[in-house]
């Protein structure tokens, strides 16, 4: 272990990954993932006392990394370049993070939505354009705090967000940034939530925040994210594939498939299978694995000659056809990834299905010339 930093990733109880647990050789400490739900970073609070006891009690850093990852909830002890790379990765926002928000969205309540499109297509230029009152100097040489005047449409059109539920305390918006429109001035749905929390809730900690939010366009981009998702779920037959995760690396997209290997020893037989979801690299990996496994030792038994081998080979065939098609996935969340190695074709050990197919077209032969 030559890399001066040390992690694991620790996930909740219900899957969600909270965060990293990290050592170098002098401390043990917890990047909290900034898109984690509030019950996930409490968890990680807890998780952070935790190695923190364990230290006090004089276990070295990297110790207590280890300890933990026996734990089911925590993932191997991985080497980190240095303690950027553990908050790069603290920074990714996995589909379970979108989703977790969306889920916050009030889709039943038809009114709701009603009311946010109404309020919002009532605002008129001079409810956008903001005036602040206060900052004058009083009496007594005191200048008064200025604060902005907001009009009625605008207050309501405001309090609408609330009303879908676009303001929720899931997104904890004190650790994150305010998420930025595409150049074409779009957000996702779920940057919409998050957008939509951070103006709402940032106002009462500084006030002015739903003006900037109004002049730069922010709150229009919002509106039409969230209105165009609400669209969206009328049509839930269009794209409604829940984005998934693959299991090995955390990245996405990946796709739900099975590999198989076989071992047809005459009197050890066995099956292995590994289940998905596996993104596009992490697939190839197990693809390439089991299939030369299988391949060089799947033959050795009748009903595996016949049966289980060729069934576990075109079983994995159909199965990688399907991680192939995945682009490169994203930013892995839960660790490193597998490495894919050399394709099969390249690897020594699928070549001794050669054997049996040797003698089975000998057999063909033999039978056919009538044993002579
Ligand atoms: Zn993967």
């Amino acid at each position: 272990m030559s890399s001066p930093l040390h992690y694991v990733a620790i996930t909740a109880t219900d899957g969600e990954l909270i965060g990293y647990l990290w050592a170098d050789a002098t401390v043990v400490d917890l990047v909290h993932r900034s898109a984690s739900s509030s019950r996930a970073y409490d968890a990680g609070t807890r998780w952070w006392r935790r190695a923190d006891d364990a230290r006090k009690r004089g276990l070295a850093p990297l110790g207590v990394l280890t300890l933990l990852s026996r734990e089911s909830d925590v993932g191997p002890v991985t080497g980190a370049r240095d303690l950027a790379a553990i908050e790069e990765l603290a920074r990714v926002v996995t589909p379970e993070d979108d989703r977790r928000l969306l889920d916050q969205l009030d889709r039943d309540n038809a009114g709701a939505w009603h009311e946010l499109a109404e309020a919002f297509g009532a605002l008129t230029d001079e409810d956008r354009d903001i005036t602040w009152g206060g900052g004058q100097k009083q009496a007594n040489g005191v200048y008064h705090v200025a604060f902005p005047l907001y009009s009625r449409p605008l207050k309501r059109a405001v309090a609408a967000l609330s009303g879908v539920g676009a303001v929720t305390p899931e997104h904890r918006w004190v650790d994150s940034p305010m998420p930025q429109p595409s150049p074409d001035g779009r957000l996702s749905a779920a940057d919409a939530v998050r957008a939509a929390t951070t103006i709402v809730r940032g106002e009462r900690f500084s006030d002015g925040t739903i003006a900037a939010a109004v002049q730069d366009g922010l709150l229009d981009a919002v509106v039409a994210a969230l209105r165009a998702w609400y669209a969206q779920q009328a049509h839930p037959h269009h794209d409604e594939r829940p984005l998934l995760m693959c299991r090995f690396c955390g990245g996405s997209p990946a796709a739900d498939v099975s590999f198989r290997a076989h071992r047809g020893l005459v009197v050890l037989m066995g099956f292995k299978k590994a289940d998905g979801p596996m993104c596009m690299t992490c697939g190839l990996a197990v693809y390439r694995a089991y299939t030369t496994h299988t391949l060089c030792v799947g033959w050795w038994s009748p009903l595996s000659l016949f049966v289980f081998a060729p069934l576990a080979l075109v079983r994995n065939v159909l199965a990688v056809r399907r991680v192939k098609r995945l682009p490169a996935p994203g930013p892995g969340t839960l660790g490193p990834r597998y490495d894919p190695g050399v394709p099969v074709h390249r690897r020594p050990r699928a070549y001794v299905a050669l054997v049996p197919a040797l003698w089975l077209l000998l057999m063909v032969v033999t039978g056919l010339s009538g044993g002579v």
